[in-house]
């Protein structure tokens, strides 16, 4: 029997530590945060799109309380409403074996890590960081709740520990390995439309998009009759930005955050919580990390935004990180198996996934700054085709990208 880190309980996390304890490992779950199943402290409420590709990976645990608890607290969408600048709708049906739901990001998390608790055999320990991973000692250093620091060791380390991940450094240290993180022009800011007496103020079974070529707002219905709405516009038109002061941008056509109102007016009036704070005080900014390996050749496996965080303009994120622990635990198998050669073969297979993803994410875009389109987008038909898991990202990469190759840095030498 393996002894695995798993660091970060969130939807990669526990998904991947639920399974593998399935399989008859024993899994130590960690996370620097207190309470998992609470929303993040730094007030981000953002909504999911949990496409047929992630409740598929969430359904392969084979867990049915599980896949039920994620639709409880999840909404379906069953149509996309595109809202012009006159008040007119353009409505595209979505047939129903090929609808998302919308979920908060909270609720996802705080259901796979509730079921992931019940596991025998894995250790939860919260308020616990890690602050290294040594490839050498093959050790893991951590610091608990009470600030005591030690090192702890392990058959295997699986870095779940997101965008900002501590684990990734160990397989970026290592000098084949390049890695880059880049942060989108454009940023977002996340307002909430309120519910009227528990019930939504617009069609609640579909996801909402004003779109627009400086600026554009997407809305998610949730379970208690809001739609939490994320608005995406460039830093450099953003009147109020931490990343203009850095990158000194000049400011293209400012945007008049007090005419807002103008353009979404059947948001607006509606708003509620720190929305209109959350847009005074500036955009929040996207950052996407390539790393050219999501293995280190048979102790470290990095899965979901650990090993490709990316901008989230085609909802791909947290579908691919579900996905993710799927493959690694189906190929960890149960115990007795070859665990390095498990973990090379997840990377060998998934790293050209998280790359043509992250890629893909940035062309997303398009999407939302060019509509409507006069006729069918082709971009939307093979997100649509991602979406089911009906094609691989890397292929689709392929199809978009001329000369694209899984590499972080496409010219070398
Ligand atoms: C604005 C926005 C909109 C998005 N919309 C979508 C969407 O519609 N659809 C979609 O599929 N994806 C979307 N995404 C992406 C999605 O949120 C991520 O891909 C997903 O959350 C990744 O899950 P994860 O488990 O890999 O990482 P995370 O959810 O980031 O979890 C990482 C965990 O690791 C813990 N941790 C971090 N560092 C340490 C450490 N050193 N020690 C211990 N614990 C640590 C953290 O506390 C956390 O619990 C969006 C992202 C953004 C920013």
């Amino acid at each position: 029997m393996a002894r695995i880190a798993v660091v970060g309980a969130g939807p990669a996390g526990s998904l991947a530590a639920g399974m593998l304890a399935d399989l008859g490992h024993e899994v130590v779950l960690l996370d620097r945060r207190n309470d998992p199943t609470e929303p993040a402290r730094d007030g981000r409420a953002t909504p999911l799109a949990l496409h047929v590709r992630g409740r598929r990976a969430i359904a392969a645990a084979g867990d049915e309380l599980l896949s039920a608890g994620v639709g409880g607290t999840s909404v379906v969408l069953a149509r996309r409403i595109v809202h012009g600048p006159d008040g007119s709708t353009v409505i595209s049906e979505t047939p129903e074996d090929r609808r998302g739901r919308s979920i908060a990001r909270h609720d996802l998390s705080a259901a796979l890590f509730r079921w992931a608790r019940t596991r025998p055999r894995v250790e939860v320990r919260l308020g616990t960081t890690c602050l290294n991973v040594s490839r050498s000692r093959r050790q893991v250093e951590l610091r608990g709740p009470e600030g005591h620091q030690a090192e702890e060791s392990f058959d295997a380390v699986i870095g779940a520990d997101g965008a900002a991940s501590e684990v990734r450094w160990a397989v970026a240290r290592m000098p084949s390995v390049d890695i880059a993180k880049v942060t989108s022009p454009w940023g977002y800011a996340e307002v909430i439309i309120g519910a009227d007496e528990g019930r939504h103020r617009l069609d609640g079974d579909a996801v909402h998009v004003w779109p627009g070529r400086s600026i554009f707002l997407f809305a998610l219905p949730q379970v208690d009759g809001t739609f939490t709405c994320t608005l995406y516009a460039r830093h450099a038109d953003w009147p109020v930005s931490g990343y203009q002061v850095i990158h000194g941008l000049p400011s293209g056509e400012p945007i008049d955050l007090d005419r807002l109102g103008e353009r979404y007016p059947e948001a607006w009036p509606h708003l509620v919580g720190p929305s209109l704070e959350n847009i005074r005080n500036g955009l929040k900014t996207v950052q996407a990390v390539r790393v050219d390996a999501l293995d280190d050749g048979g102790w470290i496996a990095l899965i979901g935004d650990a090993g490709h965080a990316m901008t989230p303009y085609l909802g791909q994120g947290v579908n691919l990180a579900l996905e993710d622990a799927v493959e690694l635990a189906r190929r960890i198998g149960p115990p007795g198996g070859d665990l390095p050669a498990a973990i090379r073969a997840y990377g060998k297979d998934r790293h050209p996934e998280g790359i043509g993803a992250a890629d893909l994410s940035d062309l997303g875009v398009r999407l939302y700054t060019q509509m409507p389109f006069a006729g069918p987008d082709p971009l939307a038909m093979t997100v649509g085709a991602l979406n089911m898991g009906e094609l691989r990202h890397s292929d689709a990469a392929r199809m978009w990208i001329p000369g694209w190759r899984p590499v972080v840095q496409p010219e070398r030498g």
